[in-house]
């Protein structure tokens, strides 16, 4: 059986208490690799040689660090197969999917922070002919990322590249749940030349190394992606000590779709924001509000296309929705489903575990795409956040209505506005308290733009140059002239 190490100090190292965790296939529920169960002396290990590692990394010049980030994305371009392949196993999605989406992305963070610090500018404030201000920014020092499993290596090397381009070392902690692209990640940075410490990977649970990372008195940075009760926990941990904290958690996200919209690219597109990685992306719309105009034929045509997606095989190139991540998570997913209909809902299709599953994925934590009906915004199946292939479907009349069931959430990460009408469009996008709203389309990422969410959604943005400003402190130097 395949064991997965921590990765400290240029190292691939058993953990140090000789624990281990069952790693699953999520498409058939086998054991596929035994992975390292970090605690608090393997986080000490991790932190120690990440600080080792800084005073000679936060001196190197931006050129050479921005060389070895191009080098470790050439690396991933390179075992760009072995990485999706990889991703699809450990996490259930479909290899399409990781294709197309987890392992580009994974190449473009490192191409992106790379890039960006060769074009770092820094602001002066003259006082008249008093004295000269200027803003340096420097590294902060050992950054703790912690990451969750649905995107696994999308969003590590969202964190690592901007923390280590900005001169800091890291400690990740991916998700336990999907340690596989983390650990070949670990084996590129080697490869690219990456001086032992400046990036380490340890594994295992949240509550053991996820905690021990979040706590420990030498890491001043804290940037966490994952759910938001999880989230509470970090800011609980972290508050006391006066960490930096950048928290992207959970959403709720609303899908509006106006009368004037082209009705076919907004079926298209919802049905994508809806069951794209079993709907286990933390921007899919879960919530869809149609104008009552068209509730009818929208939701018929929404109907014939769910229906007809391939649920299947996370290997199989032609499967559109593969497995949810774990059997808990399906049960809490299903869990939905009945709760549902206890209150009130309809069930329009899915719901269930696909019929026409082949005899290798009977193990499996499959459920076909679920659309609900007939429930008002109070209810728990319109306010918390399912994660999983289920979205409900609402009429509203107004925009005003459409607002004020948008905003009905705890939640603000993101949201998708359907229409042709532009003025429409700005007022509706001003009024959703959330991070990002789409107009006409959904998840078009420019890695420039500030990225994050308002309300229970999180703390801080990331993303282009705010990512930098995060993973570094502005120091201002007055010099009196
Ligand atoms: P999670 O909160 O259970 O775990 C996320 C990570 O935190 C994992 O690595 C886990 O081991 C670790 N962890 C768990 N408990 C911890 C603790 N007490 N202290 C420190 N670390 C701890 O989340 P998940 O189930 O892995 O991911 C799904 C959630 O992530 C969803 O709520 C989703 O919306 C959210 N998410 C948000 C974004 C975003 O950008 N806003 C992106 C992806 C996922």
């Amino acid at each position: 059986m395949k064991r997965v190490f921590h990765y400290i100090g240029g190292e691939f190292r058993p953990p140090s208490a000789g624990n281990y965790l069952e790693d699953l296939d999520p498409a058939t529920g086998e054991v596929i690799a035994e992975v390292a169960d970090g605690d608090a002396t393997d986080i000490d290990a991790a932190v120690a040689a990440a600080s080792r590692a800084f005073p000679s990394w936060r001196r190197t010049p931006a050129e050479e660090r921005s060389s070895l980030l191009m080098r470790l994305a050439d690396l991933i371009e390179e075992n760009f197969e072995e990485l999706a392949a990889l991703e699809s196993l450990d996490s259930g999605k479909p290899i399409a999917l990781a294709r197309r989406l987890d392992v580009p992305r994974a190449v473009r963070n490192f191409r992106f922070f790379a890039t960006a610090i060769l074009h770092a500018e820094t602001k002066c404030h003259p006082m008249d002919d008093r004295a000269l201000n200027y803003t340096l920014r420097q590294p902060v020092g050992v950054a703790g990322l912690i990451s969750p499993w649905n995107l696994p290596l999308y969003l590590l090397t969202w964190k690592v590249a901007p923390a280590v381009a900005a001169g800091n070392c890291c400690v990740a902690k991916p998700s336990e749940l999907t340690p596989l692209t983390a650990n070949r990640l670990a084996e590129l940075a080697r490869e690219a030349g990456f001086p032992p410490g400046v990036i380490n990977v340890v594994q295992g649970r949240g509550a053991g190394a996820g905690r021990a990372l979040t706590a420990h008195p030498d890491v001043p940075l804290i940037s966490f992606t994952g759910g938001t009760r999880t989230g509470a926990d970090v800011m609980a941990l972290a508050g006391p000590l006066f960490k930096k904290v950048s928290l992207e958690l959970g959403g709720k996200n609303p899908n509006i779709v106006f009368a004037d919209a082209d009705l076919e690219e907004a079926v298209a597109t919802s049905i994508s924001s809806s069951f794209s990685n079993q709907g286990e992306i933390c921007l899919c719309g879960s919530r869809i509000f149609v104008e009552r105009t068209i509730y009818d034929d929208f939701l018929a045509r929404f109907l014939d296309r769910a229906k007809k997606l391939e649920v299947g095989d996370p290997q199989d190139p032609s499967t559109e929705v593969g497995a949810l991540i774990s059997e808990a998570h399906l049960r809490k997913v299903s869990g939905y489903v009945a709760l549902a209909r206890e209150e009130g809902g309809e069930v329009l299709c899915g719901g269930k575990r696909p019929t026409s599953l082949p005899e290798r994925l009977r193990g499996g934590w499959f459920l076909e795409p679920t659309v609900v009906t007939g429930l008002d915004c109070s209810r728990r199946v319109m306010q918390e956040e399912i994660f999983g292939p289920v979205v409900t479907v609402t009429p509203f009349d107004t925009p005003d209505e459409a607002v004020a069931f948008a905003n009905s959430s705890r939640y603000g990460l993101s949201a998708s506005v359907w229409t042709r009408d532009l003025g429409k469009a700005h007022r509706v996008a001003a009024a959703i308290e959330c991070g990002t709203v789409w107009v006409n389309t959904w998840l078009l990422r420019d890695l420039r733009v500030p990225f994050g969410g308002m309300k229970e959604s999180g703390v801080g943005r990331e993303g282009g140059f705010e990512s930098l400003d995060f993973f570094t402190e502005a120091k201002n130097v007055c010099i009196k002239l």
